[in-house]
């Protein structure tokens, strides 16, 4: 005989499915809670890199060290305006400080945060952008990357574009950038953030005033607010949800795009989709493959190779999830007159590159000569326009002058032949009267 099932037993069930889904949307809302535990207040060590004679990068229209001061100080001013934060400066004049004592300043205060503040330059020029520097210490890793992405969020807002969150190894295994190894060999997480090239045109727009500066300062104070997930009264935000927009990580291992790329992209490779040797136009289909570090930027070059144009950011990439499309198509304009011989670059976030196979032709891009029409001048063209109307109203004129002087002429002559008939006949009769 077969068993009735207890109602009970349905009803368990759907309730178990209930608590087991709503457990999954909560989860799924807490998918990536800060990994960094605090206590309140937060503490944080603001350090404005260089100073003294250490006067950082020369390539700005002011020094390195004073567009990181004024930065520092509206991020201090911004942040202080925030409850559940206590924020201090490594250095409040234009004084040099070791790496060492900067560390130290911010175990003095126990601080949860080292951001040390700065603007980039490089030796070619030719780099733009914003990126963070963070450790390579497990401990501290995954803290500067959720912080660090916080910045480049605000920064992206901006309009800037991004070179990523790295890791930079030094020969001894440590981390190579010495504020960020004396913080982390002190327990304190450190980070440093380049804000933008001051020497290239992409990004001057950016520092290129002591508003841009401090406007930077404002952004990172953001940045910090939402990774502490902070609220201010007087000002009127409420950062809490804010923190839970951080990228996922998994505690105790490395984010495998923050980490030092030594190899450059694995593959670039170019196939040409059609040639239009009279429009000077080609299409192309560009295709490269990192799964270390994924691609940055690409460049590409008329002469096999020899000269290639500026870096431009690699199309549907997301530096910061590290979502890529390995592929794009372009249609570029061959310079007229040449037989190209074309070939990409592409370029990872560690500046590493791969040159693409070299596509050629056998025959020169040329555009047909067309004959030029002279544009005719505004007066000709006025002449043209008005003449034949005015031509078409003298002309009338003319013909109705010509058939008046008609009219008044038959006239004058009917008159004139009928006085002298009058004239005639009346002789007539007087000399017939008088025989
Ligand atoms: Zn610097």
């Amino acid at each position: 005989m077969k068993k009735r099932q207890s109602p009970w037993i349905a009803y368990a069930t759907a309730f178990l499915s209930v608590l087991i889904l709503l457990n999954c949307m909560t989860w799924k809302s807490l998918a990536a809670p800060r990994i960094q535990k605090t206590k309140s207040p937060v503490i944080i060590m603001i350090d404005p890199g260089h100073g003294g004679e250490n006067e950082g990068t020369k390539e700005g229209f002011i020094l390195e060290k004073e567009m990181n001061m004024i930065t520092a100080q509206v991020m201090k001013e911004e942040l202080s305006n925030f409850e559940g934060i206590e924020v201090y400066m490594t250095r409040d004049g234009d004084y040099d400080l070791s790496l060492k004592d900067r560390a130290k300043a911010a175990e003095s205060v126990h601080a949860d945060f080292l951001i040390s503040i700065h603007y980039n330059a490089s030796e070619s020029h030719a780099l733009y952008g914003s990126e963070a520097w963070i450790s390579l210490n497990q401990e501290y890793h995954n803290q500067g990357y959720q912080l660090g992405t916080m910045f480049l969020r605000e920064y992206r807002e901006m309009g800037l574009m991004l070179r990523g969150i790295k890791t930079r190894r030094h020969s001894k295994g440590n981390d190579y950038y010495g504020v960020i190894r004396e913080a982390v060999n002190l327990g304190i997480p450190a980070i440093i953030v380049e804000h933008c090239h001051v020497d290239h045109k992409n990004d001057r727009a950016f520092c290129d005033s002591k508003e841009d500066f401090e406007e930077f300062g404002r952004a990172d104070a953001r940045a910090v607010a939402k990774y502490f997930g902070l609220k201010s009264s007087k000002l009127g935000i409420d950062y809490s949800a804010e923190a839970e927009t951080l990228p996922e990580v998994i505690p105790g291992t490395l984010v495998p795009r923050a980490t030092q790329d030594a190899t450059a992209p694995e593959l670039c490779h170019v196939a040409l989709n059609s040639a239009k040797f009279d429009e000077d136009k080609v299409s192309l289909t560009v295709s490269a493959k990192d799964p270390e570090s994924n691609l940055a930027y690409y460049s590409y070059s008329f002469d096999g190779g020899e000269t290639f144009t500026e870096t431009i950011p690699w199309p549907e990439g997301d530096i910061l999830t590290g979502v890529f499309e390995g592929s794009f198509t372009i249609e570029l304009d061959v310079p007229d007159g040449t037989i190209p011989e074309i070939c990409f670059r592409a370029v990872n976030p560690y500046d590493l590159d791969c040159v693409s196979n070299v596509i050629t032709f056998n025959q020169p891009f040329v555009k047909p000569i067309v004959e030029e029409t002279p544009e005719p001048s505004y007066e000709d063209a006025t002449e043209k326009v008005t003449a034949p109307a005015e031509k078409i109203a003298e002309q009338e004129s003319h013909v109705t002058a010509i058939l008046l002087t008609c009219v008044v002429v038959v006239a004058t002559l009917f008159v004139f032949f009928l006085i002298a008939y009058l004239v005639h006949a009346r002789k007539n009769s007087k000399s017939q009267k008088s025989k």
